[in-house]
């Protein structure tokens, strides 16, 4: 359906991609992950043609997609973080506006065609609202909902859900797991549970190159290549690494935050999670630097907090040396499993599996 071959691209002589080919068949999708700068956008961007590769091509149904032969990108949507709606516009306005200019569709062609749209993403009632009536979700699906009135053959997403909040984020998935089975679509996301579920097939970018490529069950299962390994344990993991007792707890927040949303836990949880960690900081010295890693588990909503410190005789966690009983005591209630131990290395590791029900 869609063919890149070895494309590239740069800006001021860097190259923000190497070399670039995938092939993707009719209604399948592909997932695009990769951490930030790897040249992601910049790829989606050259196949909706809004940047054009100074090396290769890009075929649809055989067709090359070039400045010259600019219809063959009216195949094509694309969907951004921001969803880019017209502000002035109310929704049905913002549905019918391309058709009618660009397709040449009438007034009422178009209406009816909207209204089809827009219950298909669930927002049949919404279509004399403005944008800034709308939720977040409610808006990314009317931007998708506006893709489609092109009758596209490939829909691309570039961080449809980054900006959005669980409940938001389940919102669009639910629409993009429908269009799943009628539709082409390359999506770039940072959400693993997203790519696991929905991608037939993944690349991994690196430094504009596509570093690999294969099935979930092979790329996110049994990578190959050490950087799609070391990417996979970081977006899977919260690592945080804390210098001395003045770290700055804003951002371990802020971290703490994000990484709950990704997993789509809500902000209970994420207050609970919080709680943890400052307790635990509360009973360790931080002034030798410490590693926190929060990891949750892929099947269940289970969460673990291991800290790895420089080895001290101490126990921070018995009730008889801790410093503090009340924080001891708090942990104890919060979480399952409480595990300190010393490794062979000479380096101490708390083990924390933080209690089931609170993280619903
Ligand atoms: P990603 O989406 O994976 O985060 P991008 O495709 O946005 O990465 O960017 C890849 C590289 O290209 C980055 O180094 C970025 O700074 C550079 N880049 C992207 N767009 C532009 C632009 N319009 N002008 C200059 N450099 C750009
Ligand atoms: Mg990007």
């Amino acid at each position: 359906m869609i063919e890149v071959k070895h494309i590239t691209k740069s800006y001021n002589g860097k190259k923000a991609l190497d070399n670039v080919s995938f092939c993707l068949g009719k209604n399948e999708t592909m997932c695009i992950i990769g951490s930030m700068g790897s040249g992601k956008s910049t790829l989606l961007r050259c196949i909706a043609g809004l940047e054009h590769p100074e090396e290769g091509s890009i075929c649809i149904d055989g067709c090359p997609l070039t400045q010259k032969n600019a219809g063959g990108y009216n195949y094509i949507g694309m969907v951004f973080q921001d969803f880019n709606l017209f502000p002035h516009f109310n929704v049905l306005h913002n549905l019918t506006l391309a058709p009618i200019k660009v397709l040449g569709v009438s007034e009422k062609e178009a209406e009816e065609q909207a209204y089809q749209q827009l219950q298909k993403v669930g927002l049949g009632e919404k279509a004399f609202l403005f944008p800034n009536e709308l939720s977040a979700g409610q808006k990314q699906r009317v931007a998708i909902a506006r893709c489609l009135m092109m009758k596209p053959r490939l829909m691309l997403f570039d961080e449809p859900t980054s900006a959005l909040d669980p409940i938001a984020t389940a919102e669009v998935m639910d629409v993009m797991r429908k269009l799943k089975k009628e539709i082409t679509q390359v999506i770039i996301t940072h959400k693993i549970s997203l790519v696991n579920e929905i991608a037939d097939s993944i690349i991994f970018m690196q430094n504009g190159k596509v570093c690999e490529k294969g099935s979930p069950a092979d790329l996110l299962y049994a990578p190959k290549q050490a950087a799609t390994r070391s990417f996979l344990s970081y977006q899977k993991n919260m690592i945080y690494r804390i210098e001395n007792a003045q770290f700055d707890r804003p951002e371990l927040n802020a971290r703490i935050e994000c990484y709950c949303n990704r997993f789509g836990l809500g902000s209970q949880a994420f207050h609970f999670v919080q709680l943890v960690v400052e307790e635990i900081l509360n009973l360790l010295p931080l002034d030798n630097g410490l590693d926190l890693v929060l990891s949750k588990s892929d099947t269940e909503v289970r969460m673990s907090l291991n800290i790895t410190l420089s080895f001290e005789e101490k126990m921070y966690l018995d009730p008889l040396q801790a410093k503090d009983d009340l924080s001891l005591s708090l942990i104890e209630g919060l979480c399952d499993v409480i595990q300190e131990t010393t490794n062979e290395d000479g380096r101490k590791l708390i083990h924390l599996e933080l209690n089931k029900e609170r993280l619903l």
